[in-house]
C-alpha cells in the first residue's frame, strides 16, 4: 500500500499542517537556514506533520533548500549544506518571515490530501491514481511513509548524532505545475527522513 500526496487546490501561506510552499511554522527564535556554499537563504519547500505518518506523533518536518545558484550548491546532498531538514515540536506554532535576500519562497502554497493506493512501489501508484480519478499524474505530489522509491541508488541518511539510519518520512515530487514548482533538476523526487530518538532530520534529491 502506498500513501499518495496529491494536489488539493491552493493553500494560506500559513495553513498548519502538511502542504508545500508558504511561509514555515517554527519555534520560537528560528533562525532562517542559509546555505554553507553560497551563504544565501535557502527556499522553504515543505512541512510534513509528522502524526500524517505516525499517528499520534507530534511535530513538523522541515525542508529547505538552497536555489540562488541552482545547481553550484550541491543542494541534492544530504550533508554537503546545500539544503537542510529540521524536526520542530510543538512549539513550532507561529510564521517566520524569510530573510529580504534571496531565493526564499515557492509562488505557490498547495494543500495536500492524501489517498491510500494498492500499488506494491510508489513508482506504479501514480498512473493507478490516474486511471481512478481521472486526474492527470502531474498533480501526484509524492509518498508520505513506507518506502522510498528511489531514482538512483538506496542513499538512506544516517543520523549525524546516532549514526543510526534515518526513518523515511516523505517523497517529494516537483509539483503540479512548472511555474511554481520545487527545482529537482527536472523530474527528480526529494526524500526526507528523520531520526525518531534524536530529533534530527535530513533532506537529498535525486533525478
Ligand atoms: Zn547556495
Ligand atoms: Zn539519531
Amino acid at each position: 500500500m502506498v500513501k499518495l500526496m496529491s494536489y488539493a487546490g491552493p493553500a494560506a501561506d500559513d495553513a498548519f499542517g502538511t502542504r508545500t510552499g508558504g511561509v514555515p511554522h517554527v519555534p520560537p527564535g528560528f533562525e532562517w537556514p542559509r546555505c554553507r556554499e553560497c551563504a544565501g537563504p535557502m527556499q522553504f519547500l515543505a512541512q510534513v506533520n509528522l502524526a500524517d505518518v505516525e499517528p499520534g506523533r507530534v511535530g513538523l518536518l522541515s525542508v529547505f533548500m538552497c536555489q540562488n545558484d541552482p545547481g553550484l550548491c550541491d543542494e541534492w546532498d544530504p550533508s554537503a549544506g546545500g539544503n537542510r531538514a529540521f524536526i520542530f515540536l510543538a512549539d513550532a506554532a507561529h510564521t517566520r518571515t524569510p530573510p529580504g535576500d534571496g531565493i526564499t519562497l515557492l509562488d505557490e502554497a498547495c494543500a495536500v490530501e492524501f489517498e491510500d493506493i494498492a500499488a506494491e512501489d510508489y513508482l506504479d501508484a501514480p498512473e493507478r491514481w490516474h486511471q481512478r480519478s481521472g486526474r492527470p499524474v502531474r498533480e501526484v505530489l509524492g509518498q508520505l511513509g513506507g518506502q522510498p522509491a528511489w531514482l538512483q541508488n538506496d542513499e538512506t541518511p544516517t543520523c549525524s548524532s546516532c549514526a543510526e539510519p534515518m526513518a523515511f518520512v516523505v517523497q517529494l515530487e516537483e509539483g503540479h505545475d512548472h511555474r511554481t514548482s520545487i527545482n529537482f533538476g527536472g523530474g527528480g523526487c526529494g526524500y526526507a527522513f528523520y531520526c525518531r530518538a534524536c530529533a534530527t532530520a535530513a533532506f537529498l534529491w535525486q533525478r
